[in-house]
């Protein structure tokens, strides 16, 4: 993987980084973020770690978690600072939420790094690699360019990206390389294992009440699975934590499907769409189209409510989406 050379010039420059993940963090996001963070802190750097979101707690095993602030100082750095904007695992500047304030910003570069394709190249800076299974995996590379050792922390935190957009290995676009630089991960001193088990093994009871009670609403129409998540269901179950990656993931497995979704109702109204899809259907290009984004096989977008309208805009696209990409076969 060739790493862009102006992503290096201007993080080497800088005396200062900021460095910011997507909101709702996954496992790709949080890892990338600690793991870039934890390096750059072997520098004589100011750093700074920016999560738009509060640090979800299954990821409290990862180190220096503890470190990550919510949006945005209070205050920019002073001009002349040399200060640069990393983004990590962002397709669009709306995926920063709150810590993208353009007053804020004004004067900071961007340097825009992810592995996204629907990334819509917002930075000064642009180093976008579909071709990467994960932000992490770019941000080893990053690292080595900038001839700083990897440490046991930051090869954690960079395996722990690896695992999770990888699905633990799992997914098609997992090669040699991928394993290679799990490999050099391993060797750093990064736990598989234990990683491996905090990211698959571990899920609150309410996570699982709730997906009881989505499963129970589950519709195939066509090849495509769906469910909801609403409001009253996380009510009945006193849960109010994220969970639908999981449900959608385990909804794509079954045999009659080809594309997953989960439509979920969020606390203002909106509704968040998760989809997922097997054997080379392309989901990425509908969340697109919807203002969203993601991968072939796993994207999402972000729906004004009610559910009912969220459903009757996205399935007449994926049922265009699945019959075309089936008449190419
Ligand atoms: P999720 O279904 O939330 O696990 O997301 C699957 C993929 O889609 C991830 O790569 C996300 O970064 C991307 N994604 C999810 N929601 C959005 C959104 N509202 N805008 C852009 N990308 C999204
Ligand atoms: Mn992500
Ligand atoms: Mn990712």
């Amino acid at each position: 993987m060739k790493v862009e050379k102006q992503a290096i010039e201007r993080i080497s420059s800088a005396q200062t980084v900021l460095v910011v993940c997507h909101v709702a963090p996954d496992g790709d996001a949080i890892g990338s973020l600690l793991g870039l963070g934890t390096a750059l802190e072997q520098t004589p750097k100011h750093v700074t770690l920016i999560c738009p979101d509060p640090v979800p707690e299954e990821y409290d095993h990862l180190p220096r978690w503890e470190t990550v602030i919510g949006p945005l100082p209070e205050r920019p750095p002073p001009s002349g600072q040399g200060a640069v904007l990393v983004t990590l695992d962002c397709s669009a500047p709306d995926r920063l939420g709150k810590a993208y304030d353009a007053q804020w910003l004004a004067g900071i570069p961007i340097v825009n790094i992810d592995h996204h394709p629907t990334n819509t190249y917002f930075g000064e800076v642009n180093w976008v690699e579909p071709s990467a299974v994960a932000t992490a995996q770019m941000l080893v590379h990053l690292i080595e360019a900038l001839h700083i050792p990897l440490d046991a922390d930051s090869a954690t935190c960079l395996l722990h990206g690896l695992v999770s957009d990888t699905l633990g290995f799992r997914t098609p676009n997992t090669g040699v390389e991928v394993l290679r630089t799990a490999i050099r991960l391993m060797e750093a001193g990064a736990p598989l294992p234990y990683l491996t088990d905090r990211i698959f093994n571990h899920r609150p009871l309410g996570m699982v009440r709730m997906w009881t009670h989505a499963l129970q609403e589950l519709t195939l129409e066509g090849h495509i699975l769906f469910s909801e998540v609403t409001q009253r269901m996380r009510r009945e179950v006193g849960y109010d934590q994220d969970g639908d990656a999981g449900l959608v993931n385990f909804m794509n497995a079954t045999n009659e499907a080809d594309i997953a979704v989960v439509f979920s109702e969020l606390e203002d109204g909106q509704i968040n769409v998760s989809m997922r899809s097997t054997a080379r259907y392309d989901v990425s290009q509908v969340a697109f189209q919807l203002g969203g984004g993601g991968h072939t096989q796993a994207a999402g977008c972000t729906l004004p409510g009610p559910l009912a309208d969220a459903k009757a805009r996205v399935l007449p696209l994926l049922h265009q989406a699945w019959h075309a990409q089936s008449l190419q076969r």
